[in-house]
């Protein structure tokens, strides 16, 4: 058997490699390293596959979700809503601004942000919601629009985890999720569903006034060389970086298929069991790419399983082990325990097993007998 590995981003390179190769060397023949052709024909390619209007490419997913903060005029003191149960990024953008993050419960079967608990936190200083399509999976976007729009409020999506994950709304339509709301940002990090090979990011908005905007923020607020008309920021994506991703980009919805493959497969061995809840496979609407395959153990003992499963050579995690609501940086007096059961309670029982494209029946099996053997001992 394969070496197991949480990502197998060795394993995927060697598929593609001569791709990758040619199309990096193309930016080392032409020495345009930066804003070269390889950026704006990725910028194209992206808002092509994701159906939005503009893409602004960018240095990382964190910069992404600032600049679209910055771009959308947010002032200090303004209340930002956005999920307990994420990763620092998104939270840390709204802190930095001087914005005041405000964090609620999420929902248990879908691990995304709550809509009634988005509601309850509105109050006359809040400004926008960030939703976080987490480990993959599209929120409701559908009911966030709807609230935002009664409240005058702005979304932006924290995409960084399931780009390419499609959000079905009631009258059938299904839309690309990031480009739904007011702005989306997402995340090249290597290890993301669409990775490149270092940092980069990029902001998506079908706003042709607020895209304008953005392309400015992202090269020091210069909109004219040597103009500077607002305050930006230098965030860039290089060429080399585009040139991956130019050579990624068109094998996007088959690494989707293949983590939604691996994931059929663990969950099928996987559900039924007593001591799992494990994440349901939507066979219609692709509204989870599986970033992350995490499973619910409950009453049982997660974190011997995990010491169980990491002996026997198996890599898995806790995404994420504590509630932003109990980092020391986004602490605040307003925040109550009985406020997240659903986060207090989720941080306890998730484990997030090996979860890229490369991943083989073989080493499925391995995995799922490996949870069985120690729950059923
Ligand atoms: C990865 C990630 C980010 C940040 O992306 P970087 O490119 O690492 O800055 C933001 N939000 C979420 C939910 C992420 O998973």
């Amino acid at each position: 058997m394969k070496k197991i590995q949480m990502v197998d981003l060795k394993g995927q390179y060697d598929a593609i490699k001569d791709t990758v190769n040619t199309s990096i060397q193309e930016v080392l023949d032409t020495n345009a390293y930066i804003n070269g052709p390889q950026v704006h024909a990725f910028q194209k390619s992206l808002e092509d596959y994701l159906g939005v209007k503009h893409v602004i490419p960018c240095a990382n997913g964190t910069d992404a979700l600032q600049i679209a903060m910055m771009g959308l005029g947010l002032q200090p003191g303004d209340e930002v809503i956005t999920a307990d149960f994420t990763f620092a990024a998104t939270v840390e953008v709204i802190a930095l601004l001087q914005l005041t993050p405000v964090l609620v419960d999420v929902d248990m079967y879908n691990m995304n942000i709550n809509i009634d608990k988005i509601r309850k936190a509105i109050t006359p200083k809040t400004k926008a919601i960030v939703p976080v399509h987490l480990f993959g999976r599209a929120a409701n976007m559908e009911a966030i629009m709807a609230l935002a729009k009664e409240h005058n409020l702005y979304v932006i999506e924290d995409n960084a985890q399931a780009i390419g994950a499609n959000c079905k709304f009631s009258d059938g339509t299904k839309k690309k999720a990031g480009t739904i709301g007011h702005v989306g940002a997402t995340s090249f990090f290597p290890s993301k569903n669409l990775g490149c090979y270092g940092d980069g990011g990029a902001i998506f908005t079908n706003d042709d006034t607020l895209a304008h905007t953005l392309r400015g923020i992202v090269n020091h607020g210069m909109y004219e060389r040597y103009h500077h008309d607002v305050v930006g920021v230098n965030s860039r994506l290089d060429s080399i970086q585009a040139a991956v991703l130019n050579a990624k980009l068109p094998l996007l919805d088959q690494y989707s298929k293949a983590r939604q493959n691996a994931a059929r497969k663990y969950t099928a061995a996987l559900e039924g069991h007593k001591n799992i809840i494990a994440p349901s496979i939507c066979e219609i609407c692709d509204c989870h790419v599986f970033h992350q395959y995490t499973l619910r153990i409950i009453d049982a003992d997660r974190n011997g399983l995990m010491q169980h499963l990491l002996d026997k050579g198996i890599p898995c995690a806790i995404y994420y082990p504590i509630p932003l609501h109990s980092q020391k940086a986004y602490a605040d007096a307003r925040y109550k325990e009985e406020d997240f059961p659903v986060t207090n309670q989720l941080v306890k029982e998730v484990i997030s097993l090996p979860m890229h494209t490369e991943l083989d029946d073989e080493q499925i099996q391995f995995i799922t007998q490996s949870i069985l053997e120690f729950l059923n001992k």
